[in-house]
């Protein structure tokens, strides 16, 4: 678990290397599929990005509550969600889940508008942070993010969001959210390698991603996952209700 009060293991200049301890149920469990053990083992660079299976989502929370722990987000917040939509005409009404993370964008609109260089895109794998150590917790980039990934964390006055869990990952383990799925809905790795699992699934299944039309270049795929387009609340739907779960917001 990683304590959200601790000091970032991250900077521009030292990432993965010394990364903080994990601790916790699980923590043993080597990484599966394609995931190598970032930066420091071959220096070659990765490209980090998620895909998950809304095929096998059943909406049980596991990966928030995990998430949760795994960063102890403060009450009323989260790095990640699952929301529940409910679509159709009246009697042909569909209920699907949709898991919810930081894109880690290729193109970030959160990036260029912090004013202290604490939010960037590592060059190395293509993960997004927030460097609290930089962080004055303005929350421009809560503003800038399309997704609505960021949040003010309470205890620590700076922007948080996920980092697909890099304190993990340089460790070789699998993000918390990916372990604790009791479906496997959630598979993380390195697209930059052409025989890892997420390589495999994106190549050989039709992906989406989340508003594609915002330009963001998202690196969470869906496989199988309903509401992902800019414009799926206006199609021929007479009822749309998405339940985010998180903040008890609601949204089209
Ligand atoms: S989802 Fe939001 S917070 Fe994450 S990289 Fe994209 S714009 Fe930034
Ligand atoms: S809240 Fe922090 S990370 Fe976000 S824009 Fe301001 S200084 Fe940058
Ligand atoms: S990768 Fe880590 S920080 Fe991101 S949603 Fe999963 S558990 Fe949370």
């Amino acid at each position: 678990m990683k304590d959200s009060n601790s000091k970032p293991d991250i900077s521009r200049r030292a990432f993965l290397g010394g990364g903080a301890a994990v601790t916790g149920a699980g923590a043993a469990a080597a990484l599966g599929g394609g995931v190598a053990n970032s930066a420091v083992e071959g220096g070659a660079k990765k490209h980090y990005v998620m895909v998950i299976d809304a095929r096998r989502c059943y909406g049980v929370q596991a990966c928030t509550v995990a998430c949760k722990a795994e960063y102890k987000v403060p009450l009323g917040e989260n790095r990640s969600w699952v929301e529940e939509i409910e679509k159709g005409n009246y009697p042909n009404v569909t209920r699907s889940f949709l898991p919810r993370l930081c894109n880690h964008c290729d193109e970030p609109p959160c990036v260029p508008v912090c004013p202290t260089g604490a939010t960037f895109k590592r060059d190395e794998d293509g993960i997004v942070v927030i460097d609290k150590d930089v962080c004055i917790g303005c929350k421009s980039c809560i503003q800038a993010c399309p997704y609505d990934q960021r949040f003010l964390n309470e205890d620590t006055h700076t922007a948080d969001k996920c980092d697909f869990c890099i304190h993990r990952v340089s460790q070789g383990l699998q993000p918390a959210c990916v372990e604790a799925c009791p479906s496997r809905a959630r598979i993380f790795g390195d697209l930059n390698d052409p025989d890892s699992e997420v390589s495999r699934l994106i190549a050989t299944n039709k992906v989406s991603v989340l508003r594609p039309g915002y330009g963001t270049e998202p690196n969470v795929y869906y496989i199988g996952a309903d509401h992902t387009g800019e414009n799926d609340h206006y199609a021929e739907f007479s009822y749309v209700d998405v339940k985010t779960n998180r903040r008890f917001a609601e949204r089209r």
